[in-house]
């Protein structure tokens, strides 16, 4: 834990969430990725399981923003998987099946969510 030494205390205070992008003012009590060495706070080590916060982090590295960044009131989740199903045929699917994780977690839906209500649409069509 190179990161957790290396912080001072004023430095704690900018430290933000990799999940949420809350402030963490106690970095004694934030979880550090194992692999990628960001810190995670309270709610979120609460909230999601390690597997679930790896994958979280590794997908807003790589297509950027935070979960709950958007709000989910207008969102339909259903919908949007059926547009991008629709829309994107030349698209790699494991792409399109980042993209739609990423798009979920931006509006809030924990992967568990998201698994949950993919199986429902599946079983629909
Ligand atoms: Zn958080």
């Amino acid at each position: 834990m190179i990161i957790m030494h290396a912080v001072s205390k004023e430095d704690s205070k900018i430290l933000k969430c990799g999940v949420c992008r809350a402030n963490i003012s106690d970095l004694s009590a934030g979880y550090q990725s194992e692999f990628l060495f960001i810190p995670i706070c309270k709610k979120c080590r609460n909230k999601f399981s390690k597997d679930d916060i790896e994958l979280i982090l590794n997908l807003m590295i790589a297509y950027g923003g935070y979960f709950g960044k958007e709000s989910s009131e207008k969102f339909s989740l259903k919908k949007y998987i059926l547009n991008v199903i629709s829309e994107k045929e030349n698209m790699d699917s494991n792409e399109i099946n980042m993209k739609l994780m990423h798009t979920a977690l931006l509006h809030g839906i924990s992967p568990k969510e998201y698994i949950k209500k993919l199986e429902e649409i599946v079983k629909l069509h």
